[in-house]
This record gives C-alpha cells, structure tokens and sequence, in this order.
C-alpha cells in the first residue's frame, strides 16, 4: 500500500471510532470535563507510528514536518508536540493538532479493555472517575449489559492490518510522532505528493 493510502486507511478508522465512541457517549453520558486536558500533559503516553501519519502527512503537506522533525530529535524527552497549554496555569490544554491527533487520543478515557476472562472494562481517565461517578457508574452498566463500546484492541488490530510496522511497536509519543514524521520524509525523499490533501 503506497503512503498516502495508509494515510486514508487510518483516517477511515478514525472516523469509525468517532461514530463509536460518540455513540457510546451518547448512551452513557460519558464526557470529558470542559478545558481539562490532563492527559496530554502526562509524560509517559505511548502511541505506534501509524496513528500518527495522518498528522506526519499533513506537516509535510504545510511544509512543517521538517521543523517537528528537527525538533523532536534536538529535545528527545517532554510532553507531546502536539500540547500548547493554556497561559494560565493548571486551567488545561489545547492540541494542535486536533484534526490530526492520535489512535490515543481519541480513545483514551471512552473505550473497553478486554479482562483475564474476555469481559470488556470500562477504560477511562482518573479525572473523570472522580469527578463523573454518577456517568461511570451507567458506563460500566451499559458495558456490563453487553452495549456498544469501542474496544482498544479492535481498533490496534485494525492498524496493525494496515501497517504491521508501523503499527506493531508502542513508543513514547514524542518518539512515535518521530517515526512518523521519518516514515514520510523518507518516502517523499524522491517522490511528489499527490496533490490533493
Ligand atoms: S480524558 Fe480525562 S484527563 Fe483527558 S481531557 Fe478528558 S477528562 Fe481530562
Ligand atoms: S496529539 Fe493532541 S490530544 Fe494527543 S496527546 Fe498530543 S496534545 Fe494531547
């Protein structure tokens, strides 16, 4: 499969997982809190590659991926490029690259893992455990109950049925946004884009 196919393929599993999770969210009323943000300003987030070529892709497409890229090899330890935490401090965090953000990223705190035994679990943020317990509690019902929830590792086996290599490693997200970038640099070495984005 050619680079910019992949690109597609995994932005079609976006899609699917947002039509998931947003009807999961719809039946259990599970919601992030407005500005919270915390997750992306956790240091040990692990990503593959893959998820993140769709963002690769659309740097090099503005002419940035160079820059990430020569910047993410000069500082090789912090949070994710992507995070641009609001002035004041502790009222949360923006992504710029929503559009293009992460598998993680958009599963993280709206999804099922799988037990010892094969039963889907919720799988969700401390921050909204705490402070969403009454949507929890109706989550983990819905779960129980056999409701639609997206689960983890459907969504990783649908990458890794895209790109075994990309996909089949997680990283540290400031080093899988690297491979990334380095995927498609490295193609687009000696070839054109297409034109459309
Ligand atoms: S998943 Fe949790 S920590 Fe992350 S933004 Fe939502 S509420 Fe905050
Ligand atoms: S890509 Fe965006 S959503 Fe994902 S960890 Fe980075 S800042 Fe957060």
């Amino acid at each position: 499969m050619i680079l910019y196919h992949k690109v597609r393929a995994v932005e079609r599993v976006f899609r699917q997982l947002e039509k998931e999770v947003a009807t999961f969210q719809q039946a259990t009323n599970l919601s992030c809190l407005s500005g919270c943000g915390k997750c992306c300003r956790k240091p040990d987030i692990f990503a593959t590659p893959l998820e993140f070529l769709p963002l690769a892709y659309h740097l090099f497409k503005a002419n940035e991926a160079q820059a990430w890229y020569d910047k993410l090899k000069e500082e090789t330890d912090g949070l994710c490029p992507a995070f641009a935490p609001f002035l004041k401090p502790g009222a949360g965090g923006f992504c710029n690259a929503y559009g293009n953000r992460g598998l993680i990223c958009r599963i993280f705190g709206f999804s099922a893992v799988l037990d010892k035994l094969g039963n889907p679990r919720l799988a969700t943020c401390r921050t909204i455990k705490e402070e969403k317990p009454l949507e929890v509690t109706r989550a983990t019902e819905h779960i129980r109950s056999g409701g639609a929830v997206p689960l983890t590792r459907d969504y990783y086996f649908q990458l890794l049925a895209i790109d075994e290599k990309l996909a089949g490693r997680h990283l540290p997200i400031r080093e899988a946004i690297r491979e990334a970038l380095e995927a498609v640099l490295a193609y687009y070495a000696y070839r054109r884009p297409r034109k459309t984005i």
